[in-house]
């Protein structure tokens, strides 16, 4: 295989305008990706880290200004990783 997606590893795809490079698979990984895994693995991943970069900056700036700690589930609304024990009970 001259050319494969370095996630699923099957050729990648030609596009319309002829472009046959694939895309920049990071975050996920380090390379080039088809299209298909582009789509739907590495844009979403983007999307997901600028709304938790997005959203714990928001958490900084809550806290700097009004010393309250607001748990990034409540921000976001999705299920995120917390490091250390939540102070919410
Ligand atoms: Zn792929």
């Amino acid at each position: 295989m001259e050319n494969p997606c370095c996630i699923c590893l099957r050729e990648i795809d030609v596009e319309i305008n002829g472009w046959s490079e694939g895309h920049n698979a990071e975050p996920i990984e380090k390379g080039r990706c088809c299209s298909e895994c582009n789509t739907r693995l590495v844009v979403p991943e983007r999307l997901h880290r600028l709304i938790l970069k997005s959203a714990s900056d928001l958490q900084l700036r809550i806290l700097s200004e009004t010393g309250r700690h607001i748990p990034l589930f409540d921000i976001t609304g999705k299920e995120v990783q917390s490091e250390g024990p939540s102070l919410s009970v």
